[in-house]
């Protein structure tokens, strides 16, 4: 049957207005979107606990007993309906906050009921806020036994759709089917792999029989879900290396060796030179390269980049490197520039700010082909840009830039670039396999030589006079430091305060000391911003008070520490950004994170982390296991976050390497899915990547 055609709002039950909801809220609107709502948590309830067993450290329980003073207490706002609960051991209070109108009228203190909820302590007297209650000759089945919960939202609770009533949707769509589920994964695979038929999968998501069965369940819809996100993938990377051209990178040139034999500012790290190989060797190969370059903050992906522009000029083609904002552009430009300085290379910037008529000689060298080296941010997307001969774009910090923007450049030439995106945010091995599985990766895992770790602390707000005193000591040596404010659209107006009120502190302690203070932000016009970061680049200005938007890309080797305010509200991928911009010099560095003194678990454990480690690549496991993926940067636009409904990258890193290998193998075998028994792969990758497939070229 094909459910994804039925209406979730004919089902009994539903009708216009739960389906409205449904639709706002998790974008249901078929009877398959509904199967596809899966619980978050299961609850057991084949255990009924006495009242005197229960204590506030329990999780969902219930109990069996009868109800008695059912009344309303308070007004206005503390409005709420209390209940004793009472069994042969105990009693416990019940408490409403709505739905009185409801309750009056259903509870019959001759009843006994089932009863259940979370305990909690109030008053040191326990409770339990909103129960679940059911008389207990009629609860239903399904309420005894392993109980799905499901997520649910506000709105959707006052539309009565809470996780119990989705719950008897869901068994309503069941009941409707009859079992009538069409099967997506072949009878051949499914007994090959010894997985679960889709309808018992499915089923037992949401009304377990055991718990083995959950977890066979899982399994199948884990896997197929991981398994067609690989199978697509790498069906595209088969097909880009079968069919797609790509310039043919054959020599390595004058300008290459040139480069290296003259102007080398320093012997390259044994990671940088293998990089290099990996990336001659793809631009050579005749098909066109696609690579993400991963290297943590520091590691030296710009000379790589500037390398490999060169190979691009010694076969005769242009370059250009994209960055992501206007104070990157400009600092890639001047390190360029200076590599290349006597190299009688052409090379220039174009961002936002270019004045028309330097933008217009740009265009015309561009078009000519005497122009050969392009740096600049958004502005080389624009139509106008159009160049001679482009063999290779080099994009940085490529998390900050929308597909669609990728895919543009991709059509600036009849043949496409080589395409090399370079990211200092690792990202874990599972995530890079689902977003870019198409990719070849390049990984610079080695920072160079004579870096100091930079020493990171934890300190509560109340030490900020301590650790200003430590500041003035680091300054007192001639360095830097920076003081990055958080700045969340959410809660801008107050983040904006707290950034000035900081600044204002730091000035009046510093300047007086002759230490000048800059400020850095997102409401400054590009030039004023621009100019600021010049004061501090050029060490006129000691401290830079900042919001995040230093946060990528900008090298100071002279600044060697880096205080973070409100560092509970960062993510650790962000905090590892932030760190990374201290610790380029050869002295020692310090990362002071400071936070208010009650910090929920989860950022406890995010400062531990930052502590405990300066690799990027464990930061970025431990931020997946945090976080989940589509909290991730960049992976909202990569509409992986709506597509991973129940795999969990952070958690299921073996379902995915064994969902990948079976993937490669079906693909090593008939990469184009043609054959008859791999006819149902290809119409429901058909179906599931339909839009996604034009511009995965590029991502
Ligand atoms: P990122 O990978 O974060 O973009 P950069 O390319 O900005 O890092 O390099 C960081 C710093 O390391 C720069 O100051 C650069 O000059 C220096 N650097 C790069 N490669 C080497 C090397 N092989 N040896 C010494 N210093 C290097
Ligand atoms: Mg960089």
């Amino acid at each position: 049957m094909e459910l994804a055609g039925l209406n979730i709002k004919f089902l009994p039950g539903v009708g216009d207005k739960k389906a409205a909801v449904l639709y706002e809220e998790l974008q249901v609107q078929s009877y398959e979107d509904m199967l596809y709502h899966v619980p978050f948590k299961y609850v057991d309830r084949s255990k009924i606990y006495t009242i005197a067993a229960l204590n506030s450290q329990l999780p969902y329980i219930q109990i069996k007993a009868k109800i008695r003073d059912l009344r309303s207490v308070g007004q206005g706002k503390s409005l709420r309906m209390t209940a004793i609960a009472y069994d042969d051991t105990g009693t416990l209070e019940l408490v409403w906050f709505k739905g009185f109108k409801y309750l009056s009228s259903q509870i019959d203190p001759a009843r006994e009921y089932l009863i259940f909820g979370q305990p909690s302590e109030f008053n040191h007297k326990l409770n339990i806020v909103h129960p679940e209650i059911d008389p207990f000759d009629k609860a239903s089945p399904l309420l005894v036994g392993f109980q799905a919960i499901y997520p649910t939202t506000e709105k959707m609770k006052k539309s009565f759709l809470n996780s119990k009533a989705i719950g008897k949707i869901q068994a309503t769509i069941f009941k409707t089917i009859q079992g009538k589920i069409s099967e997506t994964l072949p009878a051949w695979f499914i007994q090959r792999h010894k997985l679960l038929f889709l309808h018992e999968a499915l089923y037992n998501i949401h009304f377990p029989e055991n718990p083995d069965m959950l977890h066979k369940a899982q399994y199948r819809l884990k896997f197929e879900e991981l398994f067609y996100i690989q199978l697509n993938i790498l069906k595209i990377k088969y097909k880009r290396k079968t069919y797609f051209k790509g310039h043919p990178f054959t020599s390595i040139g004058t300008y290459f060796q040139t480069f290296y034999h003259q102007y080398l500012p320093f012997e390259l790290t044994a990671a940088q030179k293998r990089v290099i190989r990996e990336i001659r060797q793809d631009c050579g190969s005749g098909k066109q390269m696609n690579r993400l370059l991963q290297g943590d903050v520091g590691s030296g992906k710009t000379l790589v980049a500037v390398m490999c522009m060169l190979m691009a000029l010694d076969n005769c083609y242009q370059t250009c490197l994209m960055a992501p904002t206007e104070i990157l552009a400009a600092q890639h430009y001047e390190t360029i520039r200076q590599l290349l300085a006597n190299m009688n290379i052409t090379v220039a910037l174009l961002t936002g700010s270019t004045k028309k008529s330097e933008r217009e000689e740009i265009h015309r060298g561009l078009r000519e082909g005497s122009l050969q080296i392009l740096i600049g941010t958004h502005a080389l997307l624009e139509d106008v840009v159009a160049f001679q001969n482009i063999g290779l774009v080099i994009i940085d910090e490529q998390h900050r830039f929308g597909v669609a923007q990728r895919a543009k450049l991709w059509q600036k030439n009849s043949i496409p670039p080589h395409v090399l995106v370079m990211t200092a945010t690792p990202i874990p091995r599972t995530l890079a396999m689902t977003l870019y599985g198409d990719l070849d990766v390049s990984v610079i895992d080695e920072l160079p030589p004579g870096r100091k770790p930079v020493t990171t602390l934890h300190a509560f707000d109340k030490k900020r006079l301590e650790v200003f005193q430590f500041i003035e000591k680091e300054l007192a040596k001639g360095h830097q430091a920076y003081v990055v404010y958080p700045l969340i659209r959410e809660s801008e107006k107050m983040d904006f305060r707290n950034l000035e009120e900081g600044f204002e502190q730091i000035n009046q302690y510093f300047l007086p000391k002759g230490y000048p203070v800059g400020m850095v932000h997102g409401q400054l016009k590009p030039a004023e911003k621009e100019a600021e970061m010049r004061r501090f680049v050029s060490a006129e200005t000691k401290i830079l008070v900042s919001t995040t938007v230093i946060e990528v890309g900008v090298n100071v080797p002279n600044a060697s520490i880096m205080v973070i305010e409100s560092a509970e509200r960062f993510g650790l991928s962000q905090l590892h950004q932030l760190r990374g911009r201290v610790g380029r010099g050869a002295e020692q560095s310090y990362c002071i994170l400071m936070t208010s003194y009650k910090i929920s678990n989860d950022s406890r454990k995010r400062i531990d982390t930052m502590t405990a480690t300066n690799d990027g690549f464990e930061i970025a496991e431990a931020d997946l296991k945090l976080r989940g993926p589509g909290d991730i940067e960049g992976t909202q636009q990569s509409g992986l976050t709506c597509s991973l409904k129940i795999a969990n990258l952070g958690k299921d890193a073996l379902i995915l390497n064994e969902a990948s290998r079976i993937a490669n193998d079906i693909l090593a075998d008939d990469p184009d899915l043609l054959k008859a028994e791999n006819q149902l792969f290809a119409i429901q990758i058909k179906r599931l990547f339909k839009t996604r497939i034009t511009w995965r070229y590029i991502s």
